[in-house]
């Protein structure tokens, strides 16, 4: 397992983590000026600066992209809903080869509708099908470009409005299904604030292999945690056990960035950037 306490190399920063302090154009720079060395920026953020201004400043910099984010979203309602999804999908695998991304994440979708507050139907089960049949449309597109697509399996409290894959178990099962040959094209992103307390974890992350392992995604759960979606904790603040996981996926042939990737509207999002980066720098080095 690569020793993380002497410097900061294998640190990512997904520029969610200080989105609402700066944006992305600044994020860029004030990484860059610490030393960090890959970040993952989210669409909306990269919509704001514009695309080719983004391209321009990573290149410039240096930068790596250890993802993106995102695309999924896959289930809806009707036909053309689908497709929309599709088309949106396609756009996002554009803009991460722009932008020469390790990956596109996919955070899949759920209940149609169920985002909003409103879900058009029960049927989680027509809903992971839709997951599939759009994930391989994506796929066949996607590999004409290069751009491998990492599925992220959320927590089940996710299951309706975000996303219905649930363990890694279940994004590996799809991979199979739809890159038979693990060629390298679809895997997984492993976010440990999702799959912390899966009892298959350690399996299932060695089913994975290197081939699979596309991203890995640390942050922390916060006991008792205030808002599910953005009360996420800095590395070392909460209960996950972040570096026996790393020793999985590192053991499994991951050799890529840690990525940081905290939405915290109660403590993070209110203190200052170069505070929150400065922790993260901190905490990738005694804490993951
Ligand atoms: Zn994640």
């Amino acid at each position: 397992m690569r020793d993380f306490s002497a410097d900061h190399r294998w640190l990512s920063i997904n520029t969610a983590t200080v989105r609402a302090q700066w944006p992305l154009d600044r994020i860029i720079g004030e990484c860059a000026r610490r030393g960090i060395r890959a970040i993952s920026p989210w669409r909306d953020q990269v919509a704001v600066v514009g695309l080719e201004r983004v391209a321009t400043l990573i290149r410039d910099t240096g930068l790596e992209l250890s993802g993106y984010c995102r695309g999924g979203m896959f289930p809806a309602a009707t036909a053309a809903g689908r497709q929309a999804a599709l088309d949106d999908n396609r756009r996002a695998v554009d803009e991460a080869k722009t932008l020469n991304a390790a990956c596109l994440v996919l955070v899949v979708g759920g209940l149609p509708g169920a985002l909003a507050g409103h879900a058009e139907h029960k049927d989680i089960s027509r809903s992971r099908a839709e997951v599939s049949d759009g994930i391989a449309a994506t796929l066949e597109y996607a590999r004409t470009v290069g751009m491998p697509l990492a599925i992220e399996p959320l927590h089940p409290t996710y299951a309706a409005d975000r996303a219905c894959v649930n363990t890694l178990e279940q994004a590996l099962d799809l991979c199979d299904a739809l890159d038979h040959s693990r060629s390298g094209a679809l895997g997984v992103a492993v976010d440990v604030y999702h799959v912390w307390w899966d009892p298959k974890l350690q399996s299932q992350i060695a089913r994975a292999g290197r081939e699979r392992l596309l991203a890995f995604h640390v942050c922390d759960w916060l006991t008792p945690t205030r808002d599910l979606l953005n009360d996420r904790g800095m590395m070392g603040d909460g209960v996950i056990d972040i570096p026996r996981i790393r020793g999985w996926v590192e053991a499994a042939g991951f050799s890529g960035y840690s990525e940081v990737e905290i939405f915290s509207t109660q403590d993070w999002w209110q203190r200052d950037g170069g505070e929150v980066l400065d922790t993260c720098i901190a905490r990738h080095r005694s804490a993951v």
